[in-house]
């Protein structure tokens, strides 16, 4: 069996483990994180109907959703220092309920949303006054050489071919308009501290001190490539290997960052979800003070501050756990560019250790 990467075509690549009939993998020469085999269309069209991650989102109270239209204001201030051209015309590619949308409509935007979820679409349409456009993204139609402004948001890991949607996304923005990618960064630590934190609470809860620590390592070691769990998440990318997918169809990224969760323009809040996590943060807490006050000052004077100061720095070093990258195009391509040589990969590599990078970027050789 051969398997290739889809960034920098190398076929060597590490087994990381076998996980829920899927294997997950790493590129060994650009560190690509993928799943294989991809899921089909049967089995994706079975998930994303019972995903309801649009479904929490409806239900968030308006001041959140002011939180999200203002990140979308910062975005726009952003995007329109660095396109070349006026930003009138805004797509949002997975739009969920409209709340990016919105916020872009308000600021005097022309918008276009695409959204698969169709309860999502229908509460856009009801609740917002917009008209979003059902369906996927790569069978939408969508005018050639017509938008500004695109918003990728936390969605380019979920395509069983990113390449496919780049390639689209470079065919309907104008040249020298801006592209947002946001995705979560294989790399950062920072899931070790967030993500698994609600679980250490409860087998703090069910356990004594030292076993909860060493569960917590032992589930920390097992999934270094967290954020890859098909058939939701079929790719991890990192600085270097997002920038050079990029460069491959015809985007230059202008800026690649690693925000911290909870920042508040790159994670105001998925409202309903976040909702959720403090509920259930909140209820766990109240069981480990009701069963035991010594476990309680365990957590509270013992692991919560570690938590805050270790985030902090993770947050510093720019390792955090989004990768947002405001990328401008370049060119239009007919197809993805060629593979990337050896010495631009690891000129890459050594260029994005440096945490937060402006890139001067590759020449695509179409
Ligand atoms: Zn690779």
């Amino acid at each position: 069996m051969s398997l290739e990467c889809i960034v920098c075509s190398s076929t060597q690549c590490t087994l990381l483990i076998k996980q829920g009939g899927y294997d997950i993998f790493r590129c060994r020469r650009c560190r690509l994180i993928f799943a294989h085999p991809l899921p089909d269309a049967g089995q994706l069209g079975a998930f994303y109907q019972n995903f309801g991650h649009n479904r929490e989102e409806a239900d968030c109270p308006d001041e959140q959703r002011l939180i999200v239209e203002g990140a979308m204001r910062e975005k726009i201030r952003l995007a329109r220092e660095i396109a070349v051209s006026p930003i009138k015309t805004f797509l949002d590619i997975g739009a969920g309920c409209g709340y990016y949308l919105h916020g872009a409509k308000k600021a005097g935007l022309d918008v276009t949303g695409v959204e698969l979820d169709a309860s999502a679409v229908m509460f856009a349409r009801e609740h917002l006054g917009l008209e979003i456009k059902e369906g996927g993204f790569l069978e939408a139609a969508l005018e050639d050489n017509y938008f500004d402004f695109v918003h990728l948001r936390n969605s380019i890991e979920h395509f069983t071919d990113p390449g496919e949607c780049l390639l689209k996304i470079n065919h309907i923005m104008k040249k020298g308009g801006v592209l947002i990618l946001e995705t979560p960064n294989s790399q950062s630590p920072e899931h070790l501290v967030r993500r698994l934190f609600l679980d250490a609470v409860k087998t703090l809860r069910r356990n004594m001190p030292g076993r909860a620590a060493w569960w917590y390592w032992k589930t920390a070691l097992m999934r270094p490539w967290a954020y890859v769990d098909p058939p939701r998440h079929l790719y991890g990318f990192n600085k270097h290997n997002i920038d050079l997918l990029l460069a491959t169809y015809g985007f230059k990224s202008y800026d690649i960052m690693a925000k911290p969760l909870g920042d508040p323009v790159y994670h105001p809040v998925s409202p309903g979800a976040q909702r959720q996590r403090d509920a259930e943060m909140r209820a766990a807490e109240a069981r480990l003070f009701s069963s035991s006050r010594l476990r309680y000052c365990l957590y509270v004077f013992g692991w919560k501050p570690v938590a805050f100061i270790l985030q902090k720095i993770i947050a510093r070093a720019g390792m955090g756990n989004n990768l947002v990258v405001y990328a401008v195009k370049e060119k239009t391509v007919a197809r993805k560019c060629a593979a990337p040589t050896e010495e631009l990969i690891t000129g890459r590599r050594q260029d994005m250790s440096t945490s937060e990078t402006k890139s001067a970027l590759i020449q695509c050789t179409a």
